[in-house]
């Protein structure tokens, strides 16, 4: 069954997809948790954030909800990287001692995907011939997406652009006895050049070739719009442009076909854009902040993912 109140649960979730006004609820923080990290590494291709030790992590999260940031994803970086058997139990650490210290204030997402885990760095197994293995790969987000939400994650978001990974998702969620718990999928997601300072965060480098078999081609505007409409068919609660700026043309087509909810993920290549135009003094941090998220909102954006997330409520943004 369809179920509608997966976005109505609790506070954060309502604001989040509030579809009037515009504040800090509708933009979501994103989070580095490094298993093998010895202490916080700050990023230096995305300045503001860093890769994080448990510890780190945090006292981040605590200093995040302080600034009224209610919107989280997680990108989990483990210290052992496989081919089939891919362990995230200090994950689940991470997720129960934020929900402890926020409740349901909060809302964590994770981002699941096997990019990081992977020794290969890509979002999928491959067999032995090297060809993708597809039940394999669904087999081990299935079990990483539940074991996130078993421990506290409020909903999963697929990154990996997979055929099918949505279906297989809620039907594991339903059937682990998760199905209130939403899906926010990175469904409209580009292999794109902006991604470049993102990638030493997750550690998620490819070993051989790119993601151009899976990720899809900035040329095609119908294979952007029907990569969406699957999602939707397949039990996405929440769909999503990635990058956002460059992808925002496609925002308001892809909610008014499918009729749910669309964000922005303003990827690393477009914040760090900024940062480094400001620090040349070509234009004011903030003030380009705040256009770039009015840009996406304008464009039909429910929410934003943002490593400017923390820093609205101090820009004047109300939470
Ligand atoms: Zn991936």
């Amino acid at each position: 069954m369809k179920r509608l109140q997966r976005l109505r649960a609790t506070v954060a979730l309502r604001d989040m997809v509030s579809e009037i006004g515009f504040g800090q609820s509708q933009l979501i923080q994103p989070l580095f948790l490094s298993e093998g990290a010895i202490q916080e590494e700050p990023l230096s291709g995305l300045p503001g954030s860093s890769r994080h030790t448990l510890s780190s992590l945090l006292t981040q999260f605590e200093k995040d909800l302080a600034a009224g940031v209610r919107q989280f994803i997680l990108f989990p970086v483990p210290a052992q990287k496989s081919n089939r058997t891919f362990r995230a139990d200090f994950v689940g650490t991470a997720l129960g001692q934020m929900r402890q210290r926020a409740g349901n204030d909060a809302a964590i997402w994770v981002d699941t995907c096997i990019c990081s885990f992977t020794e290969t760095g890509h979002c999928c197994v491959h067999d032995s011939r090297g060809g993708q293995d597809l039940a394999a790969t669904h087999a081990a987000l299935e079990s990483l997406a539940v074991s996130y939400v078993k421990a506290g994650a409020v909903g999963i978001a697929p990154s990996d652009m997979n055929d099918g990974r949505v279906a297989h998702l809620r039907a594991a969620l339903d059937k682990a006895g998760h199905d209130i718990a939403p899906i926010m999928s990175y469904s409209t997601k580009f292999a794109s050049n902006y991604y470049g300072p993102f990638r030493d965060a997750a550690d998620s480098t490819p070993q051989f070739g790119d993601r151009r078999s899976y990720q899809l081609d900035v040329r095609n505007r119908n294979d952007a719009l029907a990569s969406s409409r699957r999602c939707a068919e397949e039990g996405a609660d929440l769909l999503m442009v990635k990058p956002g700026q460059p992808a925002a043309d496609l925002i308001r087509p892809i909610h008014e076909q499918t009729g749910l909810p669309v964000g922005a993920y303003q990827v690393s290549g477009e914040y760090t854009s900024l940062v480094l135009l400001a620090r040349e003094k070509f234009l004011d941090f903030e003030a380009g902040l705040l256009e770039s998220w009015y840009n996406l909102r304008r464009a039909g954006a429910s929410y934003i993912i943002t490593y400017g997330a923390r820093l609205a409520s101090g820009m004047g943004l109300p939470r």
